[in-house]
């Protein structure tokens, strides 16, 4: 959704996974054009889902990017299908390419693509963003094989993270291992080629998320949930099911926050949207029915025959909709253990109103915290700080909730979904010049 709006008003090629599985043959590539955009699409086999999506990607990479060492499950034989769906991926990119293209590749998925491409004698500027959090030096290379993946992004003209942290930390990796010999400037030699680095925090566009939320103001689903609210405080968190997301802390903290200021019993409604993801995966699975007997445990304590605090909703909402909700929510609850930006937070933030904004809870470990500095920052894993901070977000002023936010909204402002484009797009320009200059400088001498 985000990079659609981020092609948006742009010619370009979008090329990618379906999203679909064909239980046999993955058959040819399918077309589709809409406004500026081509989008080029290919679907997996079963084996390849499982073993590259499900497997190496989700259930290997995922967990370590988050810091998560204790939930990698690890298997050569998803690395291998891994590599193989990359330069699958890579053959089919081929008899598209336009000898002046820049290709910009987007996350963990696709880390050895653009060495997939070169071997097949590509050498238009490839750039890779990656969306999560880069772990320390010491967690990335608990992970078998890390050496060739850290070579493997060697092979960009760019490489793009969403905080110095993680371009620190990559930069980290690269050293210890040797893989890369530093060239000042986040810049490294690898390979014969110099491989840049950036920081790209990736941007939402604040005024339409706005608008949005004006519009789905009097849709049905909305005016239910203000009807059902009716004269409480509503807190609201929306996460995909997973982990990395500290539901199961947040859900605790709930618990806290009526526990040692019961004053809020009655008074606070919390919703926690929650669409299931990855549910073929056992720690997802695992996650759901923890998730699903806390909050059945925490009802149970503390509800009334006509109030209940926690709403656990497990189906999706339109973004539209969401940004209703959060504009008649009091408290926005974003509290990733870790998270390369959380756009939610974000969202949060540009759908509230000048007048009445909301507060928002926000964990420190969150790449949106490096931005949104008028949040309540906390550490995820203190459930007591998280209940002190929606304490003090329910009886905060008026004022000081002003303050906070128009602090946020012009820093959301400041840095759209097309200045992120923009400024990605413009380095990888300039990187893939400057290596075609290097060539011909060498050629001269
Ligand atoms: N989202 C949505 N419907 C839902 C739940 C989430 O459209 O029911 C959107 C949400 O508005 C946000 C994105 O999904 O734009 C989630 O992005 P985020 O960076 O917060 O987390 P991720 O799921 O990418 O880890």
């Amino acid at each position: 959704m985000v990079m659609r709006e981020a092609l948006r008003g742009r010619p370009g090629l979008w090329f990618g996974w379906s999203g679909d599985v064909a239980e046999s043959d993955a058959g040819a590539p399918r077309t589709l054009t809409s406004g500026a955009t081509t989008y080029v699409t290919l679907d997996l086999t079963r084996a390849e889902y499982e073993r590259y999506y499900l497997g190496f990607s989700n259930a290997t990479l995922w967990p370590i990017l988050h810091y998560r060492l204790g939930l990698v499950d690890y298997d050569r034989d998803h690395y291998e299908g891994y590599l193989q769906v990359n330069a699958r991926m890579a053959r089919s990119l081929l008899p598209l390419l336009q000898p002046d293209d820049l290709v910009w590749v987007h996350d963990y998925h696709l880390i050895p693509f653009a060495a997939a491409l070169r071997r097949f004698g590509v050498g238009n500027p490839i750039g890779f963003f990656l969306h999560t959090p880069f772990p320390s030096a010491d967690v990335f290379t608990a992970l078998p094989r890390h050496e060739e993946l850290i070579a493997a992004l060697g092979a960009y003209d760019l490489v793009g993270f969403q905080t110095e942290e993680s371009r620190q930390a990559y930069l980290g990796c690269v050293g210890k291992l040797g893989s890369g010999r530093q060239a000042g400037g986040g810049r490294f030699l690898a390979g014969g080629r110099t491989c840049r680095t950036g920081v790209f925090p990736i941007g939402i566009d604040a005024d339409a998320f706005a608008g949005a939320a004006g519009h789905a103001a009097q849709s049905m689903e909305v005016r239910r949930l203000a009807d059902s609210v009716h004269g409480r405080s509503l807190v609201i968190g929306v996460d995909r099911l997973d982990y990395s997301k500290g539901i199961a802390q947040r859900f605790k903290a709930i618990e806290k926050l009526l526990e040692e200021h019961p004053e809020h019993r009655r008074e606070v409604d919390y919703l926690q949207v929650t669409p299931h993801s990855r549910d073929e995966l056992p720690h997802y699975r695992a996650l759901r029915r923890e998730l699903e007997a806390s909050a059945g445990r925490i009802n149970g304590k503390y509800a009334e025959c006509d109030w209940s605090p926690i709403h656990y909703v497990n189906k999706g909402f339109s973004r539209q909709t969401l940004a209703a909700f959060y504009r008649l929510a009091h408290v926005g609850l974003v509290t990733p253990l870790r998270d390369g930006m959380n756009l939610v937070a974000k969202e949060f933030v540009a759908a509230q109103t000048a007048s009445d904004p909301g507060v928002l809870v926000l964990s420190r470990f969150a790449g949106a915290a490096r931005e949104l500095g008028g949040a309540l920052l906390v550490n995820p894993i203190d459930t007591s700080e998280i209940a002190g901070a929606l304490h003090r977000a329910l009886a905060m002023p008026r004022e000081e909730r002003q303050e906070r936010w128009r602090s946020m909204i012009a820093i959301l402002r400041d840095n759209t979904i097309e200045g992120w484009r923009d400024a990605y797009l413009a380095a990888l320009a300039d990187a893939g010049e400057r290596r075609a200059q290097g060539f011909a400088r060498m050629a001269a001498t």
